[in-house]
C-alpha cells in the first residue's frame, strides 16, 4: 500500500523538506558562482540557516509543541561583523514566509535549541556542506524520533535523481519514510508527482559490491577502508559522495555497503543524531540494514550524538553480517 501522505507528520516532513530543499538548490545556484574563491564558505552557511530557519516555521505551525535539534544556532549570525550574511539569509527565507525579518529569522534559527525529549525532531539543514560548495551531492535531512526510536525520516537531495543517480542540476529527489510503511521517493521539483517504492539492491557476493563513503577523507579512514575491502574482496573501488545522499544511493539500490570508520585523526568522534536518523530509516525501510561497527543498533536515546555507537555500516541486509564478520576480523 502507497504511503499516505495526508498523515500530518508525513504531509508535514515532506513540505518542510521539499521547501527546504528547493530553497538551498536555489542558494546553491545563485551564491555558488566559478567566481567565488577557494575556501569562501558563505553561500553554505546562508544555506544552512535559512533552512534551518523555514523548517523551524513550518514546525512551529504544524506541531506548536513540538521540540527540534538542529544544527545551527544564531549566535554567531547575530554578531555585527555577520550583519550582511544576515541579510541576505533574510532575503532568501522571505522568499518561503513573506514577512520575515532578521529578528524573526534569528528567532526561528534558535528553535532548533531544544534537548532531546519523548519526541522530538532532528535536522541538518545542509549535510554535506563542502558537496553543496562543489556543486555535487548534499541533503537536508529531517526526521522524527519517538521513544529513541526514528519513526519517520524525510531527505531532500536536490542533486540526485529519485532513481539515486548523481545528477547536478537534474530534478533532485525526496524521499520519505515512516516507520513499516517502506521507503518512497518522488522528485524533489514536483509536488504534485506520485511516490514510487524504493528496495536495496539483491547483491550476494562481496566481489560484486558497490561500496560507499565519504568524499571527505577526514571523515572516515580511507586506507583502512581500502584494507578492508581487500579483505573482503571487494572488486570496485569505493564510490566517494557527500551527504545523506549515500543512503538514499544504497535504498534506490545503486550500491550495496556504506562503512563510516573512525577517522585515525579523531578516534573518539560520535556521530551526530541529524547526521544518521533519516539516512538511517531509509535505508531499513528499503529493506537494508545499519548498525554500528560492533553490529549494535544505532542507539538514539543518549542526546545529540549516537554516544553509545562508534561508526556505521549500513548495507543492503544481504551483505552485512559478511562486512561485520570482515571488521571483527581485521580488529577495526
Ligand atoms: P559525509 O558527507 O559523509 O562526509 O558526512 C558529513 C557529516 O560528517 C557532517 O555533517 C559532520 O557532522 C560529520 N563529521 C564531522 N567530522 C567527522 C568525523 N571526524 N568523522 C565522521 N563524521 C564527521
Ligand atoms: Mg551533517
Amino acid at each position: 500500500m502507497p504511503l499516505d501522505r495526508t498523515h500530518p507528520e508525513i504531509a508535514f516532513a515532506m513540505d518542510a523538506a521539499r521547501q527546504a530543499g528547493l530553497l538551498v538548490k536555489t542558494i546553491e545556484q545563485e551564491l555558488v558562482t566559478p567566481a567565488m574563491t577557494k575556501d569562501d564558505r558563505s553561500p553554505v552557511t546562508v544555506a544552512d540557516y535559512a533552512a534551518q530557519a523555514v523548517v523551524a516555521s513550518m514546525l512551529q505551525r504544524a506541531f506548536p509543541g513540538d521540540v527540534l535539534v538542529a544544527e545551527e544556532d544564531s549566535h554567531a549570525l547575530r554578531s555585527p561583523e555577520n550583519s550582511e550574511t544576515l541579510e541576505t539569509v533574510t532575503r532568501f527565507v522571505g522568499s518561503a514566509l513573506p514577512h520575515a525579518t532578521p529578528d524573526t529569522v534569528c528567532a526561528l534559527i534558535d528553535r532548533g535549541g531544544g534537548e532531546p525529549a519523548d519526541r522530538f525532531w532532528t535536522l541538518d539543514p545542509i549535510d554535506g556542506t563542502k558537496g553543496f560548495l562543489r556543486r555535487e551531492q548534499y541533503a537536508v535531512a529531517l526526521a522524527l524520533i519517538e521513544n529513541g526510536e526514528v519513526r519517520i525520516g524525510a531527505l531532500g537531495c536536490p542533486n540526485l535523481t529519485p532513481g539515486g543517480v548523481d545528477e547536478p542540476g537534474g530534478p533532485g529527489s525526496l524521499l520519505i519514510v515512516m516507520r513499516g510503511e517502506g521507503c518512497w521517493v518522488t522528485p524533489l521539483n514536483d509536488p504534485d508527482a506520485p511516490l514510487e517504492q524504493l528496495t536495496v539492491s539483491n547483491i550476494e557476493s562481496l566481489r560484486d559490491a558497490r561500496v560507499l563513503r565519504s568524499a571527505e577523507a577526514g571523515h572516515t579512514n580511507v586506507s583502512q577502508l581500502d584494507q578492508l575491502l581487500a579483505h573482503m574482496g571487494v572488486t570496485a573501488g569505493p564510490v566517494c559522495m557527500d551527504s545523506q545522499a549515500k543512503y538514499a544511493m544504497l535504498a534506490a539500490g545503486q550500491g550495496d555497503l556504506l562503512f563510516r570508520l573512525l577517522s585515525p585523526s579523531r578516534p573518539d568522534y560520535r556521530e551526530m543524531i541529524w547526521d544518521q536518523a533519516a539516512g538511517s530509516i531509509v535505508v531499513e525501510e528499503a529493506g537494508g540494514s545499519v548498525s554500528d561497527l560492533d553490529g549494535k543498533q544505532l542507539d538514539f536515546t543518549a542526546g545529540r550524538t549516537l554516544a553509545r555507537n562508534r561508526g556505521v555500516v549500513a548495507s543492503n541486509a544481504r551483505l552485512h553480517e559478511l562486512a561485520l564478520d570482515a571488521i571483527k576480523t581485521m580488529g577495526i
